[in-house]
């Protein structure tokens, strides 16, 4: 049998194994921040008449240039973060904010380039990295996940790569990134930085996105997603917010008609509905204040979340024995490889007092 060993791999992939976590058949699954409520019926019912009007038209390409759900991104994210100057030239879209992410560094990296990110920080960063065959820089953050201002900044300034990522609110950590440490890291970088923003509808109250940064910085650039606070995973709908020139740069690796018609208008029925469907980030982020309040009451260290997950020390530096006996009890969560740290979704109120009894009981048996 042939073996990925004999084929005649890019170095940078021998020995790699996909991305991915266990799907298990479970009661309580935690483990990938997903939003745990369905689309709300009259979303639903507006994604399908919006489905069927462009059924019959499915014989011709796509918009190529998403131009229409461009602009309804732009209106969106605009009076979402408080930037009123955003329109569709500002926005590009694409299958998950990971392909964004894939476009970004098609065009800044690529051989003889470096990216860097700072982690415990979104693993994919580095897999697209070396997808694109961009060499990958992983600067360390300390014992407290924490990422200053000058130390961020020092080290950009020592290793100049062309581009740099910055996770906020952070995965798998969960906290904001104080906008300080963009703006040092955007003063001090050569090339581009990307803040991946995946999370950025569930911070708390007062933390600002960085999308009102762009007009200081257009070599800033921060990517969204609808995959998380609108419920809209499996539709696949990522975008951007850079400088216009920017935009027309991914335009240069973009395959032509990468945006299924289906996927637009799937895409622009959500966002005309926004608000109902955003009505589910204020229950998520109560269970996930829910989340850490219970683990500390149970004596544990968690990090601050901003985020629909929550970081937590374990009882003991096992945490693959803390992620056993919470699956034995029907409940799975993320081994991100952290030592002695475990991440959790916040779920339903139902779900969430699952996992924390769990917690209890799991606590009662470790310590
Ligand atoms: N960024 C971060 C930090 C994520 O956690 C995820 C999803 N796990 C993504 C990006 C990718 O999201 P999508 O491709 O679904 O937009």
């Amino acid at each position: 049998m042939t073996t990925l060993d004999d084929l005649p791999l890019r170095s940078e992939l021998k020995g790699r194994s996909p991305y991915g976590a266990p799907q298990l058949d479970v009661e309580v699954r935690l483990n990938t921040n997903e939003n745990p409520y369905s689309l709300p019926e009259p979303v639903a019912e507006a994604v399908e008449q919006a489905l069927a009007a462009v059924l019959r038209d499915l014989n011709r390409y796509p918009d190529r240039e998403a131009e229409a759900l461009r602009a309804d991104l732009a209106a969106y994210l605009g009076a979402a973060t408080g930037h009123d100057g955003l329109t569709g030239a500002n926005l590009w879209a694409a299958n998950g904010s990971n392909e964004v992410q894939q476009q970004l560094l098609q065009v800044f990296g690529g051989p003889g380039h470096l990216a860097m990110g700072f982690s415990p920080s979104y693993s994919m960063h580095e897999i697209l990295a070396a997808g694109t065959g961009t060499q990958w820089h992983d600067a360390q953050r300390g014992a407290d996940f924490a990422l200053r201002p000058e130390s961020a900044s020092s080290l950009v300034r020592v290793y100049q790569p062309d581009i740099v990522f910055l996770c906020s609110p952070n995965n798998p950590t969960g906290t904001a990134l104080d906008l300080e440490v963009i703006e040092s890291v955007a003063r001090e970088a050569p090339g581009v930085v990307v803040v991946d923003e995946a999370y950025g509808e569930f911070a708390r109250e007062g933390t600002p996105s960085a999308v009102t940064l762009l007009p200081k910085y257009p070599r800033l650039i921060v990517t969204r997603t609808m995959s998380k606070a609108f419920a809209f995973a499996g539709v696949r709908l990522g975008y951007l917010a850079a400088d216009p020139a920017v935009v027309q740069a991914v335009q240069l690796v973009r395959l032509p008609y990468h945006l299924s018609a289906l996927t637009q208008a799937a895409a622009r029925a959500a966002l005309a509905n926004s608000p109902l469907l955003l009505a589910q980030v204020e229950a998520i982020k109560t269970e996930r204040d829910r989340i850490v309040a219970g683990l500390r009451a149970l004596d544990l260290t968690v990090a601050d979340s901003d985020a629909n997950f929550v970081l937590f020390a374990t009882p003991t530096r096992d945490q693959q024995a803390t992620w056993q006996a919470l699956l034995d009890r029907s409940v799975l969560v993320r081994d991100v490889g952290l030592p002695g740290w475990l991440r959790v979704t916040a779920g339903t109120h139902d779900e969430t007092t699952w996992f924390l009894e769990a917690m209890a009981e799991v606590v009662a048996d470790q310590r």
